[in-house]
């Protein structure tokens, strides 16, 4: 069955419940209110109430079983405008109050059909009831009332009552089809609301991400199809369910932000992303969580494969550097031993030979030992030490060192005294190459301020030079391995320093200008070397 005939069947209903009503009432008021037992017509009233509690009862059985509901519903109509007619007739005719009965009809059969139903009942009850007056004007049919009118007065009342049935008619049609419209439109509008709540849905279940939402206390809510093949878990097996019982690595109570995890799905381990944010209401309270997650695996393995690459590249650079810094003493080597072979050099010729092939030698060797401090660090072992005394050491022998020429002037700064943990012997070698560089940027003397501060939770140590300087292009790459501006460097110095200064978990800091000097400052923190 359509929606259109539950909806007639329902309001037929209606009407028969309705009339029902109707008839008691008025039979109970004749009874009470009227004096009808000395009327003539009191039997006909009698009939007729029971005819139509009979017909109440048919209809009633009749709805069940009928097909053509507007059939049925128009016989209805008719029956009860016959019905009214006659009960305007036993009730004094033109005269009658119950012309209004007619009325209700025509409202009737506006609701429970259409405005056309209306017209048709308006029409039908003006026919008959114009036959009536019109039989009872010509005294074909006996008068029920006393009161004796005119012509005149007879076409007035039959002229309004027709009006009034149009009238109803039109009115009641007009405010049903507004009545119809904005339920139209509502539905339109419910239909929109739905619409638009699929496409919501869609967009979630769509969104590339995955994505969950909780309530408060971590019960799962939304699961989408994603999260579905990121996790391997079904929406149904979670929808419902505390997320943390099924899902281990989302772990419940959740805290906003933004973290990485490792989950295993079907065997494969799986990298994902996972942001976490609160679901507010509202009035700004918190109603759940959201959920939103990536499985980065991909994406990790290419850095990771980024990274390889990066570091091939490194140690290719650092390679043909070396081999480079090799060649250099080696070629000179060569070329000493070359001419050593030859009978007619001369004695102290050949001397001079050898002590240069003897240097490059020494060269070599510190290139190599140097080399491979850097590369294959010891491990440091953490000391408590006083580091003005370190510092004094170091300095002092710095003093002796050849490229000290020009008698540098060497000041101390220190502030009070400093205990640190360290590696005296790996912070010793970091002193000794900032000095001895400090040393050779100043080939025609200088100054060179050590200095020391307590902040709290780091330690810093400055060495601050009044020499050359380092152009802006060079201040990048100094602490490359292998960077050198120097004739005779190695371009480790600093590479060292840095890597050592890295293993005690500090910062090494570069400050210059060219001509005026520069300022390296190593920043440790109070560290006892564990994480
Ligand atoms: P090397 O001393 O063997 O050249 P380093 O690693 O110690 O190697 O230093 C790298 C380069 O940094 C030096 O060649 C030099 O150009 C620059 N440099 C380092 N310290 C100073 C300084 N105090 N003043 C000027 N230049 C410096
Ligand atoms: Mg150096």
């Amino acid at each position: 069955m359509s929606e259109d005939a539950v909806a007639l069947k329902i309001k037929i209903k209606a009407l028969i419940v309705f009339r029902a009503v109707f008839i008691t009432l008025l039979a109970g008021s004749f009874h009470l209110f009227i004096e009808y037992e000395k009327s003539q017509y009191v039997q006909a009233l009698y009939y007729l109430t029971v005819t139509l509690y009979i017909l109440t009862v048919i209809y009633s059985l009749l709805l069940v079983k009928i097909r053509n509901l507007v059939a049925f519903a128009y016989t209805q109509l008719v029956l009860d405008v016959i019905f009214e007619i006659i009960l305007i007739y036993t009730t004094g005719g033109i005269d009658s109050w119950f012309s209004f009965t007619l009325i209700l009809t025509v409202i009737s059969s506006i609701i429970i059909l259409n405005k056309k139903a209306g017209y048709i009942i308006a029409t039908c009850s003006s026919i008959l009831y114009g036959i009536l007056v019109n039989l009872q004007f010509h005294q074909v049919l006996p008068m029920t009332s006393d009161i004796v009118t005119e012509e005149k007065e007879y076409l007035y009342k039959l002229f309004v009552h027709i009006i009034s049935f149009y009238l109803t008619a039109y009115l009641s049609g007009y405010l049903s089809s507004r009545l119809e419209k904005t339920v139209q439109k509502l539905e339109e509008k419910d239909i929109d609301l739905r619409d638009l709540e699929v496409f919501n849905r869609e967009v979630v279940e769509s969104l590339p991400s995955g994505i969950f939402t909780t309530d408060i206390k971590g019960n799962v809510l939304i699961f989408n199809r994603t999260a579905e093949k990121i996790t391997g878990i079904k929406k149904d097996s979670i929808i419902g369910r505390s997320i943390d019982l099924l899902i281990p690595y989302f772990k419940f109570p959740f805290f906003e932000g933004r973290k990485e995890d490792i989950i295993v799905v079907k065997g494969v381990q799986k990298i994902i992303g996972l942001g976490i944010s609160t679901l507010k209401g509202a009035d700004e309270s918190p109603k759940g969580y959201i959920g939103i997650f990536q499985d980065l695996t991909q994406i990790k393995k290419l850095e990771a494969g980024m990274k390889q690459k990066e570091k091939m590249a490194a140690i290719g650079e650092l390679a043909s550097n070396i081999a480079h810094e090799i060649r250099n003493p080696l070629a000179s080597l060569k070329g000493s031993i070359e001419m050593l072979k030859e009978d007619s050099v001369p004695k102290n010729y050949k001397e001079r030979l050898m002590e240069i092939a003897l240097n490059e030698m020494e060269r070599l060797d510190r290139i190599i030992s140097d080399f491979l401090t850097y590369s294959r660090p010891a491990h440091p072992e953490f000391k408590i030490f006083d580091l003005h005394r370190l510092l004094d050491e170091t300095l002092e022998l710095l003093k002796n060192v050849e490229q000290n020429k020009g008698h540098v002037f060497i000041k101390k700064n220190y502030q009070g005294n400093i205990e640190v943990n360290a590696d005296p012997q790996k912070m010793r070698q970091v002193f000794w190459n900032l000095g001895l560089n400090a040393l050779e940027a100043m080939p025609e003397g200088g100054e060179l301020v050590v200095a020391t501060r307590n902040a709290g939770d780091v330690i810093e140590i400055s060495f601050k030079d009044s020499g050359i300087g380092i152009n802006k292009e060079n201040v990048e790459k100094i602490f490359y391995p292998f960077f050198t501006t120097k004739e005779h460097g190695t371009g480790l110095g600093l590479a060292i320093a840095y890597r050592i200064v890295e293993e005690h978990k500090g910062m090494i800091k570069v400050d210059s200008s060219p001509g005026a000097g520069t300022v390296f400052e190593i920043i440790l923190p109070r560290t006892d070397g564990k994480e």
